[in-house]
C-alpha cells in the first residue's frame, strides 16, 4: 500500500508558496510519468492552469518515491479562525515557508501557533536565498525564536530547515550548496512528518472543505478519520444541528497532482472528495 504524508503549508503572501508548490507538482509529475496511472479528472484548477494562471487549489497531491504527499493549503492570515483549525486537522505536519530576506511575518503567527498547539511537526523552508542581501542564517534563528515563543515542544523545535530558491527550482540543506532540484524538501517531508494514524472501525470523515463541479454539483472534501469509505456506500450525514440524513456516496475521488482520481475506496489517513452527498456544510460529519 502507498504510504501517505499529509502536510499543511503555512506561508506569508508573496514568500513563494505558489512557486514552490508548482515545483513540487512538477517533481511529482516527472515521477508519476514513469509509472502507470489512471485518467485524471480535470477540475477548474487544471483549466486555470491551462490558461496560464497559477492558482494553488485547496488540495493537491504528489507522488514521490513510495509516498503520496497531500499538500493542504492554509489561509495566510487570521481572518479565518475556525477554518484554520479544521484545515490543520487534516495534516500531520506543517511546512513553514519563509522569505530569506523578510523573515517570519506577524500575519502567519496565528496559523503557526495553531499548528504548534495541535502538535503538528514542522519542516521549515527558507526561500529566496538567491536574493541579494538575503540573510538565511538570521531568518533561521528568527524562526527558531518564534517557535520557542509559541511554546513548541522540544521535538517540534528539532525541526529540519531546508534552504533554496523555489524560483530557480532548487532546495538544499545548505544554502551554500545549491542543488539541481527541490527533492530536499520532499525528502524532509517523508523523513520528518509522521505517517497518519490509522483508526479502525466504522467509517467516519469530517467535511473540511468543499469543491464545486458543473457536472456533479457540490463535492465534500475531508480526511478519512476512521475506517474505510467506499464508492456506493450508504452513509449518515450528521449535521451540526444534530440531525442525521441518510445518503449514498456516488463517487469517491482522491487527489492526484492538480486533479482528482476516481477510486473504489479510501482508507483512514487519506484525504478524499465525495460526490453525491446533498445538503452538507463544512463541519458536518
Ligand atoms: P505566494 O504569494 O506565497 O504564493 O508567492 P508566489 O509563489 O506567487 O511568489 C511571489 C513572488 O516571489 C513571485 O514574483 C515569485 O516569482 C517570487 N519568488 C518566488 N520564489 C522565489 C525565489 O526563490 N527567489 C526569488 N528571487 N523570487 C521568488
Amino acid at each position: 500500500m502507498q504510504k501517505i504524508r499529509n502536510i499543511a503549508i503555512i506561508a506569508h503572501v508573496d514568500h513563494g508558496k505558489t512557486t514552490l508548490v508548482d515545483k513540487m507538482l512538477l517533481a511529482g509529475k516527472l515521477f508519476r510519468d514513469n509509472q502507470t496511472t489512471g485518467e485524471l479528472i480535470l477540475d477548474n484548477n487544471d483549466l486555470e492552469r491551462e490558461r496560464g494562471i497559477t492558482i494553488l487549489s485547496k488540495n493537491v497531491s504528489i507522488t514521490y518515491k513510495d509516498y503520496k504527499i497531500n499538500i493542504i493549503d492554509t489561509p495566510g492570515h487570521a481572518d479565518f479562525g475556525g477554518e484554520v483549525e479544521r484545515v490543520l486537522n487534516m495534516a500531520d505536519g506543517c511546512l513553514l515557508l519563509v522569505d530569506a530576506f523578510e523573515g517570519p511575518m506577524p500575519q502567519t503567527r496565528f496559523v503557526l501557533q495553531k499548528a504548534i498547539q495541535m502538535g503538528l511537526k514542522p519542516v521549515v523552508v527558507i526561500n529566496k536565498v538567491d536574493k541579494p542581501n538575503c540573510r538565511p542564517d538570521e531568518v533561521q534563528e528568527m524562526v527558531f525564536d518564534l517557535m520557542c515563543n509559541l511554546d513548541a515542544t522540544e521535538e517540534q523545535l528539532d525541526f529540519p530547515t531546508i534552504y533554496g530558491s523555489a524560483k530557480q527550482g532548487w532546495m538544499s540543506t545548505d544554502f551554500n550548496n545549491p542543488t539541481e532540484d527541490i527533492t530536499a524538501v520532499l525528502d524532509a517531508i517523508i523523513e520528518y512528518i509522521p505517517e497518519p494514524q490509522i483508526h479502525e472501525g466504522d467509517a467516519q470523515m469530517l467535511i473540511t472543505s468543499l469543491d464545486y463541479s458543473n457536472y456533479v454539483g457540490r463535492i465534500a472534501i475531508g480526511r478519512v478519520h476512521r475506517g474505510e469509505i467506499r464508492e456506493g456506500m450508504d452513509i449518515a450525514l450528521c449535521k451540526k444541528d444534530g440531525s442525521v440524513v441518510k445518503q449514498r456516496i456516488k463517487e469517491l475521488h482522491t487527489f492526484e497532482g492538480m486533479g482528482r482520481k476516481k477510486v473504489d475506496s479510501v482508507k483512514s489517513g487519506d484525504i478524499c472528495a465525495l460526490v453525491g452527498i446533498d445538503g452538507f456544510e463544512i463541519g458536518d460529519t
